[in-house]
């Protein structure tokens, strides 16, 4: 067990965060004291940070990285940032200064390689010249659909395989919560930016579900779905009919998601879908024909047993059928999913390769003409690695942008749901969540319901 005393410190989390990046939970415990080290009684593997009594944190940070360091012999290439938005601070920097002191800045500061400094550089490039400012004063909708045709083995999202009288059920009370909220909306003047129906997959539902569903939406909210940015989730390619896609088009739906996550039919066996890489073919097939404007392809780089050729070829196939928005994921393991439940270190391993992945992903959707447009991190992901967002210029998802940028009010519906208010006076968000139990969320809609009114307290 490592034991590593840090002085001055009175935030010990973000220490045993940057810990947790390089060693196992219960291999080491960060103690925060002050005064005199001597006092302390230490075993071999105990180590003292800060004894020169800085106040600086980011200084003990670095100090304490190139300790954890020395130790592991690892250079994780996030540097001393642990937290889920790493845009955010190299936004404010550029917004002071300009993109290209930033980099040297998070350079220095929080330890970034070059190649993460020059990927928030180009991100923070991006988001300034596509973007603009925020309205604050706009809010984002989320509506989640909590059910999916079978469990993905990393799946540990608000996800349910469940029969066809539940989701008619399901549905039924989220549209009364759609109708509450869209009244309160609408009696409090907000105005939506975007609209996200994600889950789960949203096209589990049937098509007429589904256009009862967007109705509510249009109707509660007082919008047309074609007036602005409307997604709907379509991750699953065996939950995709011509019909949905017909339905989803008739209504204005012009983006939609699919997830093929690998091309490779070994791989999606090993994960538990139930679909093969030609459905994922057919899906985007039916898609275009359809006519949607934008397709987003999510890809997760750390599946089991994939080599860097086999996300290659399925980078390259998503390139190739012209998705708009391609996301790469690094494979997150997190608690409640099957693959951790076999393997709590699963997320330990092969961060070589990911790393390889990610690298090939920037070069191989450069050389296409995407460009990065938003950030992540999560906890538990292979490497303390990330998430990246690519379009084709000017088809980003505005949503994906402002959930990130935490200075927007996020309604949150339906079970898994959680939104956000923002008060701008005191640059704060409040956290306001549904239950992720899709039968509790029916069984205590009354409480539900009742919260939708702190978004306007
Ligand atoms: S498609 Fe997404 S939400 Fe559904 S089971 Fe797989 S990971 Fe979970």
């Amino acid at each position: 067990m490592y034991r590593f005393y840090i002085n001055k410190t009175d935030d010990d989390y973000h220490f045993m965060e940057l810990a947790r990046v390089f060693l196992p939970d219960d291999s080491f415990e960060t103690i925060s004291y002050s005064g005199n080290p001597v006092a302390h009684l230490i075993g071999d593997n105990s180590y003292f940070v800060n004894e020169k009594g800085s106040n600086d944190r980011e200084e003990i940070k670095r100090e304490f990285y190139g300790l954890l360091s020395q130790i592991t012999g690892m250079a994780p290439p996030w540097g001393t940032l642990t937290g889920v938005r790493p845009l955010k601070p190299a936004l404010e920097l550029c917004r002071e200064t300009s993109v290209g002191s930033m980099k040297k800045t998070v350079m220095e500061k929080y330890l970034l390689s070059e190649p993460k400094a020059s990927l928030l550089a180009d991100i923070a490039d991006y988001q300034l010249s596509y973007v603009g400012g925020i309205p604050w004063e706009k809010a984002s909708l989320y509506i989640g659909i909590p059910f999916c045709p079978t469990r993905c083995a990393y799946c540990s999202f608000a996800s349910n395989v469940a029969p066809a009288e539940e989701h008619a059920l399901y549905l039924a009370n989220l549209l009364r919560e759609v109708s509450y909220t869209g009244r309160l909306a609408k009696e409090n003047g907000t105005d939506l930016e975007s609209i996200y129906i994600g889950g789960g997959t949203p096209t589990t539902l049937s098509s007429g579900q589904l256009e009862e569903l967007i109705d509510g939406v249009a109707s509660a909210f007082g919008i047309d779905p074609a007036s602005l940015e409307f997604t709907v989730e379509a991750g699953r390619p065996d939950t995709i009919t011509k019909e949905k896609l017909d339905t989803l088009r008739k209504l204005g739906i012009c983006r939609i998601s699919i997830n093929p996550q690998s091309m490779k039919d070994d791989t999606l066996r090993l994960i538990g879908r139930d679909h093969s890489a030609d459905d994922i073919r057919e899906g985007f097939r039916i898609a275009r024909e359809t006519g949607f404007e934008v397709i987003n392809a999510d890809l997760i780089a750390g599946l089991p047993e994939e080599n860097l050729k086999d996300f290659e070829s399925s980078l390259g196939e998503m390139i190739d059928l012209g998705a708009e928005n391609i996301t790469v994921h690094t494979l997150s393991v997190k608690r409640g999913s099957r693959l951790r439940e076999n393997d709590p270190a699963y997320f330990r391993h092969n961060a070589e390769t990911v790393s390889a992945m990610l690298d090939l992903s920037r070069d191989m959707l450069r050389s296409s003409g995407y460009r990065p447009y938003y950030i992540y991190r999560q906890k538990h992901q292979i490497g303390a690695l990330e998430n990246v967002g690519w379009c084709l210029p000017g088809k980003h998802s505005i949503y994906n942008i402002r959930i990130m940028e935490d200075k927007q009010t996020v309604i949150g519906l339906g079970a898994g749901a959680v939104g956000k208010v923002y008060h701008p006076a005191e640059d704060r968000l409040e956290r306001i969540a549904n239950v992720s139990n899709y039968r509790i969320y029916s069984e205590r809609f009354d409480d539900i319901i009742s919260r939708k009114n702190e978004y306007y307290k």
